[in-house]
């Protein structure tokens, strides 16, 4: 039997697209930077490892990143730039920035510096925080962002817990049919990730030592580099510059709205005392993952800042992204530690 033509377009989008390996030359270069501009997410080859990369700027192509990886939490991504005049765009850059980019960008140098007023990063990006993790990388994934012309987030193209890729074929071994798109510019030069230095604070510290090595950085700024483990810094509640929390609190699995309270809403129920809510929000009315993903940091903060005296949240399903949104929420539910 022939189906007809609309029937067969249905059955096409609903499987996830084959992956395809393409040679990281021009027109492979237009064609991910096409797939990025439409909110698609693919895989680029840097220095360091191969990248699982989105627009930084879209929400949705962002939470796309966590979806394929299957991250059961929101850590911050780097944001890949095609050089510091796109970084200055979004990132401020004081003189410590300036003097570790001038001399090892493009390279595997992660910067975290302060996020610019209003800038067009998403939240999902930063995890919602305050600063921003900026980096230059050199060759295809650099040309990449220049023709897309926008950051673009990017964290290694693997399953979450799996070792980096460094071939365009680890990247189809571990992500499979979840990466639409490879592009293939031979084995990663470096081969370890970039080194990530914090300088959002006081003092430079290392977040995580990776391609370039912590004298050189010392050298060129001319001060020590205190060093921190950067998955400590991230998991560590108490934590507060490098974890984000609302500052009211959070009550998850609400069945109902109580006086005074804000709704965090999912999906297309309704509970108890809704119309009443000082404030009330929808992660997504559809029940779609992926729109509640990028809603979830913004919803958060705009109810943080309604005049609520807490935020009720309704329950979130914990399948796929679910299960981040939901990690994600239990921390803002967590007792507060006092600093
Ligand atoms: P990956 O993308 O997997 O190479 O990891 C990115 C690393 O950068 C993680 O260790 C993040 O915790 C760290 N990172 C990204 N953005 C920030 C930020 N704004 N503040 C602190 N650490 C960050
Ligand atoms: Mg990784």
């Amino acid at each position: 039997m022939v189906l007809p033509d609309v029937a067969n377009e249905t059955l096409t989008r609903a499987r996830p697209s084959a992956s395809v390996i393409v040679p990281a030359d021009g027109r492979g270069v237009d064609r991910a930077a096409r797939l990025l501009a439409g909110g698609g997410i693919a895989a680029l080859p840097t220095e360091t490892v191969y990248g699982l990369a989105a627009d930084a700027t879209n929400g949705e192509a962002v939470a796309r990143i966590f979806e394929a990886k299957r991250r059961p939490r929101f850590n911050p991504l780097i944001c890949h730039v095609d050089g510091p005049a796109m970084a200055r765009r979004f990132a401020r850059f004081g003189d410590l920035a300036e003097r570790l980019a001038d001399r090892f960008w493009p390279g595997p140098l992660t910067l975290v510096v302060p996020l610019a007023e209003g800038a067009a990063i998403h939240p999902l990006v930063t995890a919602g925080l305050d600063t921003v993790a900026v980096r230059m990388p050199r060759g295809v994934a650099r040309d990449v962002i220049a023709a897309l012309g926008s950051p673009v987030a990017a964290p290694s193209a693997n399953r979450s817990g799996r070792i980096s890729p460094t071939t365009a074929r680890a990247v189809r071994d571990s992500l499979g049919d979840e990466a639409p798109l490879i592009l293939d510019a031979g084995p990663a030069r470096v081969g370890v990730e970039s080194t990530i230095i914090d300088l959002s604070g006081d003092r430079p510290v290392c977040l995580r030592p990776g391609g370039i090595a912590l004298a050189d950085i010392e050298q060129v700024i001319d001060q020590p580099v205190t060093r921190a483990d950067a998955d400590a810094a991230i998991s560590a509640p108490g934590m507060l510059r490098s974890h984000y929390a609302p500052g009211l609190p959070v009550r998850l699995n609400a069945t109902d709205v109580r006086p005074g309270e804000a709704l965090l809403a999912f999906g297309s129920g309704r509970i108890a005392g809704a119309g009443s809510a000082v404030a009330g929000v929808n992660l997504s009315p559809s029940g779609d993952l992926t729109e509640a993903a990028a809603n979830l940091f913004a919803m958060l903060d705009e109810l943080d800042r309604s005049g609520a005296a807490a935020i009720a949240v309704m329950t979130i399903p914990a399948d796929g992204l679910g299960e981040a949104i939901n990690d994600r929420l239990a921390r803002a539910a967590a007792p507060r530690e006092t600093p």
